[in-house]
């Protein structure tokens, strides 16, 4: 067979249909935990769910997982939501644990019933000394062979608030010597007198994410839990709270490998620090791999989800080269991004023998491989800014741009020439004066003569300034942590560079935030949306047009 059958869990999920298992119904969730901002690696997991449920006609849940009310804000679910959205899928409406409260109550109640659930009064410490370690087993609880009656009592003043924080738990009752530590009595309820963002004061005890998320799933009648490796050694606890409770059914645990990408971090906790230190300006600063960095920066819904499908899904850690990302997003700029022209660092040429008060009106493709994207007017006049790069003053011979007598054509416009090279008092080139032949409009010659280099340029006196952000790589090493190291010392002290005065073509005055353009031998640019105003506009660079990243 030649078709494409798709990874380890696709299988799974098409032989379960097959089977006609769950009656051949196929449900995933994204749960994400509202304590932060979503990164490229949640790309993964979020396209994995919404595709696999799209993919068989199912239906996949947005749930926050909120059981943890100290780290949890509205302003994370907020974002979170849009960020869903704006990679491209519909979940209806967001579902939270945290509407689950009353039901996990009386869940945990059922395994009291039981026998399989306690009130455990060892503080926290011993808890964590009882359980062993990989090599020792664990020490039941003094407090493991309470009565029902008495557990139920318990955990009920545990609700009503009696107890201070940390004095009791409610653990289930497995194995204390299951070399398997998850299963050595975990904790199902701690005390915690914190108000939750949702449910206000109404609990003090919170159930933790192992007894929390099995339950959610199954209320939800989730089919196929689809979560990180690191979730593969609680998959024997999941299965042991829904096979002790009467749940409306048993969703299957499926782990897969999480994305890790070299020359960054993966990981709230981490970007937490690069914000909460300053070495970056905020949650979305373009060089973090959230989302919403990512997506300010200029990276496209449909350069994030290719990037997933391409990177696929399996069992095995691996780090995938951000080259593969930035080669993602440069084919889907390459093909919709419309072009456009800006010189980041200007040198001032006169054409002395074009007219004075005279400016035309050019016309220039918006995409020249799209005609159907139409045209864009770009105006010339006497004075123009072009790039500084594109000048020597003592080009070698391979040099084919602008040099002392030497020919170029101007993109969309004229051949000039250069005549003169003008500088200040210490010697630095402030200008160039040259000439253009009133015969090459559009950039040929009538007699033929050949003329290699094609340079980009905007009209001096028809052009919007701007600051233009060049952002580069955030860490220096492959691996930021290489060798244990502290992955903030290893930032790239180049990893921002600002370009206050840019000079770009008009048309750019109506960019819209977020919109990308190609600014031609340059790379792909966006308007930012948060720094910039309608007089003082700031475009961020996307990517280059090339991979020109020493390795
Ligand atoms: P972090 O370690 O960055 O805080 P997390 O796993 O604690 O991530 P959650 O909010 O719990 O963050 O994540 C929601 C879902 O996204 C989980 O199912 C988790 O497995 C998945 N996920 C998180 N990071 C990655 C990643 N790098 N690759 C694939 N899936 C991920
Ligand atoms: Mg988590
Ligand atoms: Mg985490």
């Amino acid at each position: 067979e030649t078709i494409n059958r798709g990874h380890f869990i696709e299988t799974i999920i098409r032989q379960d249909v097959a089977d006609n298992k769950n009656d051949g119904r196929v449900a995933t969730r994204f749960p994400p935990e509202p304590n932060g901002y979503l990164h490229i690696g949640h790309a993964k997991s979020i396209c994995l769910n919404f595709n696999m449920a799209q993919k068989f006609s199912g239906l996949c849940n947005l749930r926050f997982d909120d059981s943890n009310p100290a780290k949890e804000k509205q302003i994370y679910i907020d974002s979170i939501e849009s960020t869903v959205h704006w990679l491209g899928f519909d979940y209806g409406s967001a579902l939270f644990a945290s509407d689950y409260f009353d039901q996990l109550y009386v869940f945990a109640k059922e395994l009291i019933e039981k026998g399989l659930a306690y009130v455990c009064s060892l503080p926290a410490e011993e808890i964590r000394a009882y359980r062993g370690t990989l090599t020792e087993p664990g020490k039941n609880s003094p407090f493991r062979d309470r009565s029902a009656a008495e557990n139920l009592d318990l955990f009920s003043r545990m609700k009503n608030g009696e107890f201070e924080e940390g004095t009791h738990t409610l653990r289930a009752k497995i194995d204390m010597a299951s070399p398997n530590i998850n299963l050595r009595d975990p904790v199902i309820y701690r005390i915690k007198k914190a108000p939750h963002p949702r449910t206000g004061d109404k609990w003090c005890i919170y159930p933790m994410y192992d007894f929390t998320h099995c339950v959610s799933d199954a209320l939800e009648g989730i089919t196929h839990s689809l979560c990180s490796l690191e979730f593969e050694d609680h998959r024997p606890l999941y299965d042991w709270y829904l096979d002790n409770l009467s749940v409306p059914c048993h969703p299957q645990q499926i782990e897969f490998a999480r994305m890790n990408i070299n020359y960054t971090v993966l990981s709230k906790r981490k970007l937490q620090l690069l914000v909460d230190q300053g070495h970056v300006a905020g949650w979305d600063d373009p060089r973090l791999p959230t989302l919403e960095g990512m997506r300010r920066r200029g990276y496209t819904p449909s350069a994030i989800r290719k990037f997933c499908d391409t990177i696929g899904v399996s069992k095995k850690e691996s780090r995938i080269d951000v080259g593969l990302l930035e080669s993602c997003l440069r084919e889907d700029l390459n093909e919709n991004a419309p072009r456009a022209m800006g010189v980041l660092r200007p040198l001032k040429v006169i054409i002395e023998n074009y007219p004075e008060d005279k400016t035309e009106t050019l016309t220039s493709m918006v995409h020249p491989q799209k005609p159907e994207m139409g045209t864009r007017e770009i105006t010339f006049s006497k004075e123009i800014y072009v790039e500084q790069d594109d000048f020597m003053e003592d080009p070698p011979k391979k040099f084919f741009r602008l040099g002392p007598g030497r020919e170029v054509r101007l993109r969309s416009a004229y051949l000039v020439t250069c005549k003169q090279v003008v500088k200040d008092d210490q010697g630095h080139v402030t200008s160039l004066i040259c000439t253009y032949d009133p015969a090459t409009k559009g950039g040929n010659a009538p007699d033929g003569r050949k003329v290699k280099g094609t340079i980009h340029w905007v009209d001096a006196g028809n052009c919007l300034s701007a600051r233009v952000n060049l952002y580069d790589r955030l860490f220096m090493d492959e691996d930021p942590e290489k060798g244990g190291q502290d992955f903030t010392q290893n930032l790239n002290p180049a990893s921002l560079e600002i370009l206050n005065d840019c000079k770009l073509e008009k048309n750019l005055a109506h960019a819209r935030p977020e919109q990308v353009f190609q600014f031609e031998r340059l790379g792909y640019f966006c308007l930012d949306v948060k720094d910039s105003t309608s007089s003082a506009p700031v475009f961020n660079r996307t990517v280059t047009l090339r991979d020109t990243w020493a390795k």
